[in-house]
């Protein structure tokens, strides 16, 4: 009997602690704790940022996706650990991802809804273009880093944002087959709002490009094309992008 009783107890003891670790690794793993704090971080910085910005803080809606797409996987292994601190992180070939904040308030800018079709130019990580994901029809996301647009589009995949499409070239000349853009967002510096890019934006879309020498200071523009084809442009808040690179951007 003594034996039985001891392996009984054995047994409670290994169950306890397979329920144990169950329970702490998976939501470990999903890090949806630190989504959540993230979360709150970019609405009290939203408060705070410049009233140029104009707007009460960011769309509930656009934060409620962000708490859900996993930003850690977006990230190099040695980087994991601060996915969800609200600043930019390397991401090798010297680019970086976007601080939180700034991905918020680009997504929320540009406004996009259930049947737009968007354009972001520098796909990086893939992360951008997750958030914009499940708030668009379609978006398509150029990438001039070969690397970098191969390793996004089979993380993108992988992670099934099933209608974000990645192609390696220069986003400075957008993406004629699929124009026009109900939202375009730049993601790296450009030195003047690429022509092309107003070209390809539908009347009534919306665009976030920051413009600026690299490494001075740039402005976050946001460039409106109203239903009668003019274009009005709005300088919001200074940023630090990465510089557009290209044939284009010179
Ligand atoms: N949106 C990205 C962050 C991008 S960093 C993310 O969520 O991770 C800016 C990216 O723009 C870099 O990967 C850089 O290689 C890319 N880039 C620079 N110039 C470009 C150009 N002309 N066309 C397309 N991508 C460009």
């Amino acid at each position: 009997m003594r034996p039985l009783a001891q392996c009984q107890v054995l047994l409670a003891a290994v169950l306890a602690s397979i329920a144990a670790v169950a329970s702490t690794s998976a939501p470990a793993q999903d890090r949806a704790g630190e989504r959540a704090a993230m979360i709150e971080t970019i609405k009290s910085h939203a408060r705070s940022a410049p009233s140029a910005v104009g707007r009460q803080g960011i769309d509930p809606a656009v934060l409620e996706t962000m708490r859900k797409v996993p930003r850690h996987l977006f990230v190099p292994e040695e980087q994991r650990s601060a996915a969800y601190r609200d600043r930019p992180l390397p991401i090798g070939y010297g680019q970086t991802i976007s601080q939180p904040f700034i991905v918020a308030l680009m997504t929320d800018l540009i406004n996009v809804g259930p049947g737009d079709v968007v354009l972001e130019v520098g796909t990086g990580s893939g992360y951008q273009a997750a958030v914009l994901s499940p708030r668009a029809a379609k978006v398509y996301s150029i990438e001039i880093i070969p690397e970098l647009g191969k390793r996004a589009a089979a993380r993108l995949a992988e992670l099934r944002y099933g209608n974000v499409e990645v192609k390696v070239g220069d986003g400075y000349y957008g993406w004629p087959a699929h124009a026009p853009f109900d939202g375009i967002l730049v993601t790296a510096a450009a030195s003047h709002i690429p022509p092309p890019l107003v070209e390809q934006l539908a009347k009534g879309g919306r665009m976030v490009v920051p413009v600026g020498a690299p490494f001075a200071t740039q402005f976050l523009m946001l460039v409106e094309k109203r239903q009668d084809g003019s274009i009005t442009t709005r300088q919001l808040l200074p940023v630090g992008f990465v510089p557009l690179r290209g044939g284009g951007a010179r």
